[in-house]
């Protein structure tokens, strides 16, 4: 049953729009979500490679979206040489469908309402409050989260600049023969000058085989799969997305705050971002039941309870990963090919290194 006046409206049912609307209603808010598809998780956008936070972050059970297992990870140059780091913990290759459509289900059980088919249009001032116009007719809310993905249009209509830099990611899912708990990852300009490309596999017989790069990813891809795989090759499930990466200045501004991939919670390093989202969405909820509680909406407040607490606990890593981002993308294949030989003594302090946070855990 529609509320004529919400506590929160969060746009977008992805990983961290439907974890916070979960945790929101959780704390007693009256939550709405608005999602363009009418399908919660479809279409998949993602190779669904997590850390082990992903089970506790998610809340849920291993069983509910885990594909694979993988503790091992080959590091290719160009040329072939590679440098194995080996996981301490569980690595999991999850079903990226069953994930969004799970978390909306607890956010729903929490008591938050979903409105799928439906696209968030714009937004309008109304005192302390905001009109949220959409396709399926206009909402009041005190508080709009904006967990609408890379090119969010909260961001957008609100005025928020989101960082420039961006990838764009494609993957096909391929059959042949995999080690079922290795992931590769490959390195080089001639694979894609921007990134890498990876094969990640869902068991022996099937991987999900992708690469991102500003431009011609397509072009990319095939040649790196004449490259790895020298055949013709059956493949299922075709995908392709945006990855936008960096330090955004403010993810807030008057009644409204920026999640996931939408503030770029993404690890610029691997592009990864469902953790980071994860990990701001309890940051999101806490603020807006803040907000609510004390009647605040401004982006004073926002600044504070919101952006200034989870820059905290992400903005160093996110700084880390930018600078291991260029460090590696400026390297010729030489040198990259070098670091992989030197860097092999090492191994067992690698292995300890954190994925999400890059430190030695
Ligand atoms: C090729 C590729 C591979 C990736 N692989 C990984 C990986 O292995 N591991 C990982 O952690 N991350 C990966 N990512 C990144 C990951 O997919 C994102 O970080 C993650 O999806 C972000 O979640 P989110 O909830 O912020 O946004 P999204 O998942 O993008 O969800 C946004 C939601 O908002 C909805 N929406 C958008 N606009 C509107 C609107 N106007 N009105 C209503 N609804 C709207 C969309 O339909 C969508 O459901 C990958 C990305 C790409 C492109």
């Amino acid at each position: 049953m529609l509320k004529n006046i919400y506590d929160v409206i969060v746009i977008g049912a992805g990983p961290a729009g439907g974890k916070t609307a979960e945790l929101a209603a959780s704390l007693g808010l009256n939550v709405l979500v608005i999602e363009e598809h009418e399908e919660i998780g479809l279409p998949v956008q993602c190779t669904g490679i997590d850390s082990h936070r992903i089970i506790q972050l998610s809340g849920l059970k291993e069983s509910d979206i885990v594909i694979n297992k993988v503790n091992r990870a080959r590091f290719y140059s160009q040329n072939g040489n590679f440098l194995e780091l080996e996981s301490k913990k569980t690595v999991y290759v999850i079903d990226r469908h069953k994930l969004d459509k799970n978390i909306a289900i607890n956010a729903v059980k929490k008591g938050a309402e979903i409105l799928t088919g439906t696209r968030f249009k714009d937004f309008k001032r109304s005192g302390n409050y905001l009109m949220v116009h959409t396709s399926s007719g206009n909402f009041k809310t005190k508080l709009l989260v904006g967990a609408d993905g890379p090119n969010s249009s909260v961001a957008r209509k609100a005025k928020i600049e989101q960082p420039k830099e961006y990838l764009i990611g494609y993957q096909e899912t391929i059959k042949d023969d995999f080690s079922e708990n290795i992931v590769e990852l490959w390195f080089g300009k001639d694979i894609t000058p921007d990134f890498f490309a990876w094969v990640v596999p869902e068991n022996k017989n099937w991987a999900r085989v992708g690469l991102a790069a500003k431009n011609k990813a397509v072009d990319y891809f095939r040649n790196f799969i004449k490259k790895r795989f020298k055949q013709e090759y059956d493949k299922k499930d075709v995908l392709g997305g945006v990855i936008r990466y960096g330090l955004i200045k403010s993810s807030v501004a008057d009644n409204i705050l920026l999640v996931g991939d939408a503030a770029s919670h993404v690890k610029p390093y691997s592009g990864g971002g469902i953790i980071y989202g994860l990990i701001a969405a309890k940051f999101a909820a806490e603020s807006c039941f803040l907000a609510v509680e004390k009647n605040r909406f401004d982006k004073e407040f926002l600044n504070k309870e919101y952006d200034q607490k989870w820059k905290k606990v992400l903005s160093p890593a996110i700084k880390r990963g930018l600078f291991l981002h260029d460090l590696i993308h400026i390297m010729p294949n030489w040198l990259f090919s070098l670091s992989l030989n030197i860097a092999k003594p090492f191994r067992p302090l690698l292995n300890n290194l954190d994925m999400d946070l890059l430190f030695n855990q």
